[in-house]
């Protein structure tokens, strides 16, 4: 069995999760609170034009473009389904290590999907442009 990574499953942790909402944007009277957030498993993962962009620390789904009433757990299970943070009976302190590894054997693998696919749509456009030069260059040889 792998080691636990201290910073890698920081994020299990609802504290933690909470620390990110620095400067989310909603605060008080509404359902999006930082913790309600922090407890649905987003963690505020803001970028320059978008300061209200979270993302589930789990299966990765970021959402943005929330409103005040919206309630984060519900909209973490109808954005996101199969996420099994969101589907735990229990709280993270409270499994067993077996659980977690298993848990945790889950979220490497969406992790890895995640960061293939980026590889694969960065190729994907690379082509496309590539293509594009070639076409261009073709047609001027003609
Ligand atoms: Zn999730």
């Amino acid at each position: 069995m792998e080691p636990i990574d201290e910073e890698d499953i920081k994020m299990y942790f609802y504290e933690n999760r909470l620390k990110t909402f620095e400067g989310w944007p909603f605060d008080e009277d509404c359902a999006c609170t930082p913790e309600n957030m922090a407890k649905a498993g987003f963690i505020h993962t803001p970028s320059g034009n978008s300061p209200d962009i979270a993302m589930c620390f789990f299966c990765l789904k970021e959402l943005e473009g929330w409103e005040p009433e919206d309630d984060p757990q519900k909209e973490h299970i109808s954005h996101s389904s199969a996420c099994q943070f969101i589907a735990l009976k229990k709280e993270v302190e409270k499994l067993t290590v077996e659980e977690f590894f298993k848990l945790q054997k889950e979220r490497r693998k969406l992790i890895i999907n995640k960061s293939c696919s980026e590889v694969v749509t960065k190729f994907e456009e690379a082509a496309v442009l590539r293509r594009a030069d070639l076409v261009k260059t073709a047609m001027g040889e003609e």
